[in-house]
């Protein structure tokens, strides 16, 4: 067959499309702007530790598990080592001076939660009930064989997960503790689907793994196989335009002038970013508009934290805590009072560890706060930006220290990232941590297709589908699929799986 497809960005999105292709007889060639490849999955080292960016935990792990099941076809399985999360309590809720666990297992979470509400058991019976037929529902979740166009049921991402949250519970510090993952989607009330609720929940319920030595492994794997196959993967390529004929593309041109000429196109940039590539009356100019009118998910601001040598034992559990009382408002923060929450993870750096070298702790962020430096470079952007960042350091590490005392006497030394790194890291809107954000009342309207008007060009990534591990890599499947055929794809993932 020998067609080439020629990939625009190296993220999760990108690498996945470019192994399923090339696995299936393509010629791939993975253009990336970055001399580190993976987007949000790069990590960074300072002072000899290692610091993930955008990628902490996932789900779905253990063996026969979905998200096994497609690490193994993409021959993920050797390249990545894991680590089991506290199943008693993989996240902890912190709110209103209390903390909630939650427990892997449908029972257990539900056993969990009831010792503290036991008048609620069968409303969180309820709640996990429907979690559960969520994902059960979707073919890809399943790996069922499907010819639907409509992957989910029509009830799932009409209904608000805020609304379907508050349909299995009166209870009002319940109803914020079964929503205290929000920040897991950059969930908006009303707006976020219950679907994206509910398959992240199960995701990470059904068990949930730090990688060990950092996420930056999935990305080194899937580019290894990608040449192993005879694909090319090229970063420091940057894309400055799309080449188009009166009928399709062409050609990628490259920031050096080279063009890459190719049979299929993708790209796996924000949407925002992919149109303004391309130069042809072939993109309608209602196209673009809808792309530009439309809401990005929130970026944040993270502190990445050296530890002192064997100083702060291992918090094998994700710290999700809030000052405000009403976790969906958090988005909607007055600067002068931030941080109304944080989230706050150690880092793994080996299996088995007693103390942790590394945490990254995570507060919401709009890109509002940092777009007067908007143009200006990395470790270029001045004085007042750098304190700008060490104030909000301070404030964010103060709050921490309030949750767990003793933790600052114990940093050797922080470093941080806000919503314009994002940006310039991997090019999505506003440093929006997941891209679009889906609205469950305008659904038709905030979906993203992986097809264009240009004809062989499609497009991947987070914005596409849906975000996280699980959603870009089915969201890759879908976007392959529309030159292997996903039925294609999924057999083949069901064979190796049977
Ligand atoms: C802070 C944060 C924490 C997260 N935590 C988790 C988590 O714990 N678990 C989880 O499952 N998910 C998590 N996610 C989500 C997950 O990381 C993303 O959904 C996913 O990695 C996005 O992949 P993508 O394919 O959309 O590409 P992206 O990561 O957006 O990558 C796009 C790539 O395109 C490149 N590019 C851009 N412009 C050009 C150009 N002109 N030419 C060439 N290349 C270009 C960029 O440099 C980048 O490498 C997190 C995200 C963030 C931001």
């Amino acid at each position: 067959m020998d067609k080439h497809v020629v990939i625009v960005g190296s993220g999760l999105g990108g690498l996945t499309c470019g192994y399923l292709l090339a696995k299936n007889g393509y010629r791939v060639s993975v253009l990336e702007k970055n001399a580190q490849l993976g987007g949000c999955l790069q990590n960074f080292v300072r002072g000899g530790v290692k610091f993930e960016t955008g990628m902490h935990y996932i789900g779905c792990m253990e063996e026969g598990q979905t998200l096994y099941t497609f690490f193994r076809y993409l021959a993920l399985l050797p390249d990545v080592k894991l680590s089991p999360l506290d199943k008693d309590a993989y996240d902890i809720i912190s709110i209103a001076g209390e903390r909630f666990a939650f427990a892997n297992g449908k029972e257990r979470f539900v056993e969990s939660l009831a010792q503290r509400f036991p008048g609620e058991r069968s409303g969180l019976l309820r709640y996990m009930q429907t979690i559960e037929d969520v994902a059960n529902q979707s073919p890809m979740y399943t790996l069922r064989h499907t010819d639907a166009m409509v992957l989910l049921n029509p009830a799932y991402v009409q209904q608000s997960a805020s609304e379907f949250i508050a349909s299995v519970t009166a209870n009002s510090l319940l109803r914020q503790v079964l929503a205290g993952n929000l920040p897991l989607y950059a969930g908006v009330k009303g707006k976020t689907p219950l679907y994206i609720h509910a398959l992240i929940s199960n995701f990470y319920n059904k068990s949930a793994f730090r990688v060990v030595g950092g996420s930056d492994a999935i990305a080194k794997s899937l580019a290894r196989s990608i040449r192993a196959m005879g694909g090319s993967v090229r970063p420091c390529a940057q894309v400055v335009g799309i080449r188009c004929n009166d009928c399709k593309a062409t050609g990628a041109t490259l920031n050096d002038g080279e063009v890459v000429s190719g049979d299929y196109f993708i790209s796996n940039l924000h949407p925002l970013r992919t149109v303004e590539l391309l130069d042809t009356h072939l993109i309608r100019k209602s196209y673009r508009q809808r792309i530009a009118s439309l809401q990005n998910t929130v970026s944040n601001f993270t502190v990445y934290i050296r530890f002192k040598k064997n100083a702060v034992p291992y918090l094998n559990s994700n710290l999700y805590h809030y000052n405000a009382p009403n976790v969906w408002e958090v988005g909607a923060y007055r600067p002068s009072a931030w941080p109304s929450s944080f989230l706050y993870m150690h880092l793994c750096s080996a299996g088995g560890q007693q103390h942790a070298e590394a945490a990254i702790l995570m507060g919401y962020m709009n890109f509002e706060e940092v777009a007067r430096w908007k143009g200006t470079k990395v470790g270029q952007r001045g004085d007042e930006y750098e304190a700008f960042k060490r104030q909000k350091a301070e404030r964010i590490l103060n709050e921490l220290e309030k949750q767990m005392p003793g933790t600052r006497a114990n940093i050797d030394q922080y470093y941080t990232s806000t919503p314009l790194t994002y940006f310039d890291y991997t090019g999505t809107e506003n440093g929006s941590m997941y891209g679009i954000l889906r609205d469950c009342n305008e659904l038709m309207q905030t979906t993203v297709s992986q097809r264009t008007k240009v004809p062989n060009l499609f497009q991947t990534g987070q914005s596409i589908n849906s975000h996280g591990i699980l959603g870009v890599i089915i969201g890759a499947i879908i976007t392959a699929g529309e030159l292997l055929g996903m039925n294609t794809i999924m057999s083949q993932i069901r064979e190796m799986a049977d």
